[in-house]
């Protein structure tokens, strides 16, 4: 699975989805009163990305509302929030519960605390969203919390550990809106 961290070919096709989940907000127009959304991307500080893609992850795709001037910012596969870490690197290194943090922060160069950050928001952040509340039980047996994320990842079917992170990235992507879509 952590080749996917070092393929650029990866991270660009995550870039191509956040661009059409952002042609499908901007078709939605704007969430408060259904203007029209005009461009309006603003900076991120990526990490976690390789080199050669690191100038396309640089922008947070948005929109501002012609009408109203709300932002609309859509879902995303690369970014969680406010999060500057890309979400795949969130995924793929949040450690399970009892593997020892300053290992991985030790292989994926990021300091201690921030793999420690990591875990808390899957182990308590994330599981108080409406969006986990509302979809943990489409899943049976229930998904083992202790092994998030990687116990929600194994229980996509797809072919590769890639179109599985995809698929999660996908699933998970609708806590990455700051407007939420009526
Ligand atoms: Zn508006």
């Amino acid at each position: 699975m952590c080749h996917a961290l070092h393929d650029p070919a990866f991270f660009r096709f995550l870039t191509q989805i956040d661009a059409q989940l952002a042609a499908e907000a901007r078709e939605r127009r704007c969430c408060e009163c259904a203007g029209p959304l005009h461009v309006a991307d603003f900076p991120r500080k990526p990490r976690g990305c390789p080199a050669a893609v690191r100038e396309e992850y640089s922008w947070r795709l948005s929109f501002t509302c012609g009408r109203c001037d709300a932002r609309t910012t859509p879902a995303s596969v690369r970014f969680l929030g406010r999060r500057v870490y890309v979400a795949t690197m969130l995924m793929l290194v949040s450690p399970p519960a009892g593997s020892a943090a300053s290992t991985l922060a030790g292989l994926m160069a990021v300091p201690v605390r921030t793999v420690r950050r990591w875990r808390r928001w899957w182990q308590r952040d994330f599981q108080r969203t409406v969006f986990w509340r509302s979809v943990r039980e489409r899943f049976a047996p229930p998904v083992a919390t202790e092994g998030l994320p990687q116990s929600l990842l194994a229980r996509f079917q797809q072919p590769t550990g890639h179109e599985r992170l995809i698929r999660l990235l996908r699933f998970i992507s609708p806590l990455s809106t700051a407007c939420v879509i009526k």
